[in-house]
């Protein structure tokens, strides 16, 4: 049913940036100020597990309105606000447990509809890294009706089977996650699953980088995307699968915001939790609910004053937090800042000519100046990179 008010992916040049593939969470912070963000990541990129994030940093509460669509505009008074149009999660099966996501794990207890997982004997489901023994004298039926062992070399659930379940069961669920004005935006944040080369977080310069950001979006593709192997894929907004019209006319769209008089753009970023040690091909970053450090950050960035400019540098990609200001403490393995925010100068180049390519073949002529313009200004920054 369409809600009279909102419309999703309207004809270009009216005021709806909507995009789904978009989580919406409230962060508050210790000293109990809350703010809203809206996120963008393609398939299997930690959407769900963002939205209902248990934060590892002390006094933080993150609570979810929605894990995969954000509809959004801008009100009468130029905020931007956000609703989530489903009313339930569908999520991805494997690796959810208490310890990755207890939220998750709490929702789909009762009235859930489970797709490809395995089955135990006493009637219970059972997926690769659900961290749950097996009782004494259960069995396990794999997704493929065969039976299944801990240990054996097919996995018991398909990598891509899922949770379907109301939201209304899921304990973090925001105050107003089913209010009709929808919740003010501070921070879009755009992310992807990058092995290599992207740092853990950057900020866009200014909006009209920070669209570029979006246009230049690619991650590496997963079990729900059409490509069996691990290929790093363009999906620009998280929209690939999703565009209604032009490309480039979207592109257009969301510059657009600029000019009009009296909006308060959020700001935008990029997020990658998976970057890898190229040595021992581990993530650098332990995730989940220690990305909560990062949403400090952002956190910390959105409230803007001059503590907000002693937090970030500058860079080739935008701006990076500044040696000491992602909070750190009590992470119980020491984290490679180095390594994590390190931008290769090749990996950048060769980085610069896909983005390039990309928008050759497929805006073309529809390609706004402005993204050309930041095209250019990336290359150019990448020139510069030692
Ligand atoms: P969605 O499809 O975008 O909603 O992604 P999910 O939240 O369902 O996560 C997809 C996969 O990525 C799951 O296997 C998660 O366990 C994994 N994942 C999610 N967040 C993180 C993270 O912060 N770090 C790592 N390493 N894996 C994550
Ligand atoms: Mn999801």
């Amino acid at each position: 049913m369409r809600h009279p008010r909102w419309v999703i992916r309207p004809p270009p040049l009216k005021n709806h940036p909507s995009f789904p593939s978009g989580p919406i969470l409230g962060l508050t912070s210790p000293a109990g100020v809350k703010r809203y963000v809206a996120a963008a990541f393609p398939s299997a990129c930690g959407k769900t597990n963002l939205a209902m994030m248990r934060p590892s940093l002390p006094g933080w509460k993150v609570e979810c309105v929605g894990d995969d669509i954000a509809w959004m505009k801008f009100d009468s008074q130029g905020r931007l606000r956000a609703i989530n149009p489903e009313n339930g999660f569908f999520g991805v099966a494997p690796g959810t447990s208490m310890k990755t996501n207890p939220n998750a794990m709490l929702t789909v207890q009762s009235n859930t509809i489970f797709t490809n997982v395995g089955e135990t004997s006493d009637g219970g489901v059972y997926w690769e890294g659900i961290d749950e023994t097996l009782p004494p004298g259960v069995s396990v039926t794999s997704w493929l009706g065969k039976t299944w062992k801990p240990g054996d070399k097919e996995p018991c659930a398909h990598p891509n089977s899922r949770f379907c379940a109301p939201a209304a069961q899921c304990p973090s669920m925001d105050k107003d996650w089913e209010s009709p004005e929808g919740v003010p935006i501070d921070a879009i944040i755009f992310g992807g699953r990058r092995p290599e080369g992207v740092p853990l977080v950057y900020e866009s310069f200014n909006w009209r980088h920070g669209v570029f950001v979006g246009a230049a979006m690619r991650s590496e593709s997963t079990a729900a995307a059409e490509h069996k192997g691990k290929v790093i894929m363009h999906d620009p907004f998280a929209m690939r699968p999703f565009f209604g019209y032009n490309f480039g006319h979207y592109l257009s769209h969301w510059l657009s915001m600029e000019r009009r008089p009296g909006l308060q753009l959020p700001r935008v970023f990029h997020v990658n939790w998976f970057r890898k040690d190229p040595a021992g091909g581990r993530f650098l970053w332990p995730g989940f609910g220690e990305n909560a450090r990062v949403l400090d950050w952002i956190f910390r960035r959105c409230a803007g004053g001059e503590e907000s400019e002693r937090i970030a540098r500058p860079s080739a990609v935008g701006y990076l937090p500044r040696e000491g200001a992602l909070d750190l403490g009590g992470l119980s393995e020491p984290v490679d800042t180095q390594a994590l925010f390190h931008l290769p100068k090749a990996f950048w180049e060769k980085e610069a000519r896909e983005i390039r390519a990309y928008l050759t073949e497929q805006v073309n002529v529809d390609l706004p100046a402005e993204i050309e313009e930041e095209m250019k200004g990336l290359e150019e920054r990448v020139r510069g990179m030692e």
